[in-house]
């Protein structure tokens, strides 16, 4: 690893000035910064270390409003009692003990892909300022069924995909001052331009991420499907949730993880069950629908059916 040097800080406002330096990086629970500094794929000059500043850290819980500091451990949201179920599904399966009690999540929803041309320092790929994708011809079984971009790599958070069911927005502190907006607004397919996989830049600073009433209120569920059944990255998950009113589904959600560079929605999909009741027949057409215009690469067709099977698991789990 190169050399570095580090400086904790006590404020949010001094975090802020001193990421402004090049080269400079923030370090929260360093589950991912260290492993792309040990494989050399990124090489900061400079590491801000966050973890003193208290207003980061932890949960608010009423009826109307759930808050979560951006240093909140996995294992401590996991373990809150006012913690939405959907979320204590998506951290069950999420990494390992250990890593749940250093992991952030700040850190999480901005953590990089896990396309392994990508992990490499051997290869340069499209996404690391290269020419190509080198997963469009190579091994692509985990990439994405949906999305035509350069980059095939596939969103690794199962946190990401659970919050954005409940409409979860994320509060941040960027050169243009403290700002709220949706979380899903920060995943965006890379482009030439912009070789990243959110719009979260190096110098910004999450704070925390919000859950409204509205959303705390509806039923939830989250499904991750895995190679083996300890820590693992989603082969594919969703997130699903809907208020019932009378029986019948509104404001439906369905986001599924780890098929494209952005946790997907379907929204002819979440049309089709919007005012119905939730039956078999049901959520097999919701399903086929979610998965009608997914375009698998050679080697990961078989995501699509397990997509498809997870959805329709999800949707009849919302009835519950
Ligand atoms: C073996 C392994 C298995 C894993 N399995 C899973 C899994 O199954 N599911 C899953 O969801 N995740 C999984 N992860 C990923 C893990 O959850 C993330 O590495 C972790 O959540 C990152 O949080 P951190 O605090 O360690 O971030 P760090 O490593 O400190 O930082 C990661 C990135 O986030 C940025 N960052 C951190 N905090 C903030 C903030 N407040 N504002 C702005 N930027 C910030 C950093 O600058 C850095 O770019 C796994 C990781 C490993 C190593
Ligand atoms: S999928 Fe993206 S990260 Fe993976 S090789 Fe292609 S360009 Fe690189």
């Amino acid at each position: 690893m190169k050399s570095f040097s580090y400086a904790k800080v006590a404020t949010a406002e001094e975090a802020a000035g001193l990421l402004k330096q090049r080269n400079t990086r923030l370090i929260a629970g360093g589950t991912d910064l260290l492993g792309l500094m040990k494989e050399r794929l990124i090489e900061p000059d400079r590491l801000v270390d966050v973890n003193g500043i208290a207003q980061l850290r932890g949960i608010t819980a009423t009826k109307e409003n759930f808050r979560v500091g951006a240093l909140t451990t996995l294992a401590e949201l996991a373990a809150h009692q006012a913690t939405p179920l959907i979320i204590k599904e998506a951290l069950a399966d999420a990494a390992t003990p250990q890593l749940r009690n250093m992991a952030t999540v700040g850190g999480n929803l901005v953590q990089r892909n896990r396309c392994w041309y990508f992990r490499s320092a051997e290869h340069r790929c499209w996404l690391k300022g290269g020419p190509r994708c080198l997963a469009v011809d190579g091994d692509n079984r985990y990439h994405a069924i949906y999305g035509e971009g350069e980059c095939r790599q596939v969103t690794p958070s199962d946190l990401a995909p659970a919050l954005i069911a409940l409409d979860a927005t994320v509060v941040m502190r960027t050169d243009e001052g403290e700002d709220s907006l949706p979380l899903a607004q920060l995943y965006v397919a890379p482009t030439a331009r912009h070789r990243r996989e959110h719009a979260v830049g190096d110098d910004d600073l999450i704070l925390a991420v919000r859950i409204g009433g509205d959303a705390l209120r509806r039923h939830a569920t989250y499904l991750k499907f895995m190679e083996r059944a300890t820590w693992q990255f989603a082969v594919v998950s969703v997130a699903a949730s809907a208020r019932l009113v009378e029986g019948r589904a509104q404001d439906v959600r369905i986001v599924a993880g780890a098929v494209a560079n952005i946790p997907w929605r379907v929204k002819a999909a979440e049309d089709l069950l919007a005012g119905e009741k939730i039956d078999d027949a049901r959520a097999l057409a919701v399903a086929e629908r979610f998965v009608r215009d997914a375009r698998p690469l050679r080697d990961n067709a078989y995501k699509v059916a397990v997509l498809r099977e997870l959805v329709r698991r999800a949707v009849l789990r919302l009835k519950d």
